[in-house]
Parts: C-alpha cells; structure tokens; sequence
C-alpha cells in the first residue's frame, strides 16, 4: 500500500519543528509505526509532517518520548530498577516494529476501532464511522457523540502504576502533568487538554518509584505481534510484608488507559492474601466495560481482566508467598 502525498520535514530542534506548525495542518511523527500505517489506509492525512527523530531533546533521559522501545526494553538501567517498563516495552508488536517505534508514540498511539483501522475502501462501502469521514458510531448507536475507539498502547497503564508524569513542550512554554490527568474518554479527542503544536518531552517516575513492585499481564491474539486485547498493570509499595499501598491500570478496555484507585482503597495495609487479590480481580472484571470494536469478544475480553489482574497481583507479592 502506497504512502498518500505529504510534506516531511526533520528539524533538528524544537523551535525549529514549532515554526513549521506554522505552515498548516500537521501531525508529528515518531517512529511512524503507527501514524503511516493510518496514512496508508488513507485516514486522516495531514499535508504536513514533523517527524521528531532529529530533536535531541526528546532523546534525553531514561523516558525520552524519542528513544525507540527497543531502546527501553533493552535499556540496562530500565531492566534493573524498572523491569516493568522494560517487560512491557518488549511486548509490544515485533523486534524489527520496536526499532522505529518511539515511547512518546506510544503514549500518543491513537485509539482503535474495527470500523476504522479499515483500508479507504473498506470504510466507504460499510459506510465508516465518526472518527474518520461520518457522524455516525458503528459500534454504539447512540455514544452521545463520543468515540468509543480503544486505546491499546501497552506502557501508558505501567507508567500509570508508577504514577508517571509526562512533560510537554509548545512554542511558548513548556509544562509537567500526572499522566492520569493526560487522557480524556473521547477516542477522538484523545487528550484532555494536550494543544496539537505541543510535543511529548518524556515521561518521568516519581522519586519513590523504585520501591514500588509493578508487574504487567497482556492478553493478545498472537504472542509475537498484537496489540492489547486487555492490559493489566499492577504495583504494589511493600512495608514490613504489609500492602502498604497499591495500584491497578488498564488498558484496552476503554478510550483511555485507567487507574482504578477505588478497587484497590480497601486492600490498602492489607496482607495482599489470595482473597484480597481474588476480590479485586473480581471487582476489575465487574468494573471494566470492553467493546465489540476488537478481534476479541467483549464477554471474553471481561473474563480475561480478571485472569490478567490476578496474575499480575501474584506476581508482585514478594517471592514464596
Ligand atoms: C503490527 C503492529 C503491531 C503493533 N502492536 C502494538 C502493541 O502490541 N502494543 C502497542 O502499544 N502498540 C502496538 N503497535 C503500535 C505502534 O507500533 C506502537 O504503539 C508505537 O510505540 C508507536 O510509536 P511511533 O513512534 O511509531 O508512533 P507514531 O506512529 O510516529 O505516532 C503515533 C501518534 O503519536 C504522535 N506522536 C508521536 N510522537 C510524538 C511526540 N513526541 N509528541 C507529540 N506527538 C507525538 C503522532 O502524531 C501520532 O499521532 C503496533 C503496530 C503495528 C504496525
């Protein structure tokens, strides 16, 4: 499939990539792993864009949103001080994909919907749907005009359990915000408030996140290549063998990634015992609301929350319990 006419451009810092949002319409690039592949099915094309390669500074620090996942996932000090971040990165699509694919795209990976990851020709003769050239939802009939595409990006729900933030940077001023305040529930919008000339800098943990356990379960099609179906990360603040306190993402079940902070308020202080761990997995399978827009079916997709939240709470308990 041939890529649509566009303009690339490669600045080399940021002003230099700001001025040229100045020439129209525009998207930024990372890898390109997946903006082209939507350019490919002709969705959304915009005549300009910026791809972010040559900007060093979203290539500094140990979450610059320009390193690429295999970068993160092969990154010593990522493996041994945040082996989640590392495992999760790893998981996502193939080797060859992960050498182009940036951490910052991730983040910003768009939401998916089995009435718009559709060839040109495919949308127009079933009729498309509101996040590409019509008003109507195909999924929902009436979704009160939101989007209910699927956001399947597998770090965000990890860097959600370390409580990450990310720092934007736009022509006038640049900004730090809690990665739970980032998304917004609208598979169009996508973003709460992020400004379109504004560039992912990097993510960063929090001081205390090296004495968090965080563990990440995935449940996909085929092992070596898909996105989520369902994502569940688990962290967890040991204190003297107690569950000083906890944290619960997912991802794939709905527009965003979710923290569910009420599910896991009760177990907090608590042993973290087999029936703590069962009553949350249980709550999350209640909770989580999966579409039928995915290769998978909701009811199964339901199921399986729980399996993934179970397993990724035992794996964080401390060995032999
Ligand atoms: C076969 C296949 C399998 C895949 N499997 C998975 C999977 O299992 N899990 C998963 O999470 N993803 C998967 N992906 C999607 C994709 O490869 C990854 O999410 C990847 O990390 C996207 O990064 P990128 O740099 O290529 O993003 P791009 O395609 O370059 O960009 C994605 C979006 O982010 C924006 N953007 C990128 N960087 C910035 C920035 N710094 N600031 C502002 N905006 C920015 C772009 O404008 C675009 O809207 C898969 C893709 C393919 C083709």
């Amino acid at each position: 499939m041939r890529l649509p006419d566009f303009t690339l451009h490669q600045p080399r810092t940021l002003a230099q990539a700001f001025a040229v949002t100045r020439d129209g319409p525009f998207d930024w690039l990372g890898g390109g792993t997946d903006l082209l592949c939507n350019y490919k099915w002709r969705i959304n094309v915009r005549a300009n864009v910026i791809s972010l390669r040559r900007v060093p500074e979203l290539r500094q620090g140990l979450l610059g949103a320009g390193r690429t996942l295999s970068e993160v996932e092969h990154d010593p000090v990522l493996r041994a001080r945040y082996p989640a971040i590392a495992q999760a990165a790893s998981m996502i699509a193939t080797p060859l994909i992960r050498q182009s694919a940036t951490l910052g795209g991730n983040l910003l990976l768009d939401t998916r919907c089995w009435h718009f990851n559709q060839t040109a020709e495919w949308r127009f003769a079933h009729g498309s749907c509101l996040k590409a050239e019509a008003d109507v939802c195909r999924v929902l009939p009436d979704p009160g005009n939101l989007c209910v595409a699927a956001y399947s990006g597998d770090l965000a729900p990890v860097l959600l359990a370390y409580d990450a933030r990310v720092v934007l940077a736009g022509p006038s001023a640049s900004r730090s915000l809690p990665l739970r305040e980032f998304y917004a529930a609208d598979g169009i919008r996508r973003f709460r408030d992020k400004k379109p000339d504004e560039v992912l800098v990097r993510a960063e943990l929090p001081a205390d996140a090296e004495h968090w356990t965080v563990r990440y379960q995935k449940l996909r099609l085929r092992q070596a290549f898909d996105f989520p179906e369902g994502g569940v990360a688990a962290a967890v603040r040991w204190d003297h063998g107690w569950a000083a306190d906890i944290r619960l993402a997912t991802t794939a079940y709905d527009s965003i990634p979710l923290l569910h902070e009420d599910l896991v308020a009760p177990h907090r202080g608590s042993s973290l015992d087999d029936e703590a761990i069962e009553q949350i997995a249980q709550a999350l399978e209640e909770t989580v609301r999966p579409m039928k827009n995915t290769s998978m079916s909701p009811s199964y997709r339901k199921k399986m929350a729980r399996v993934l939240c179970r397993r990724a709470l035992q794996d964080c308990r401390p060995q032999g319990v």
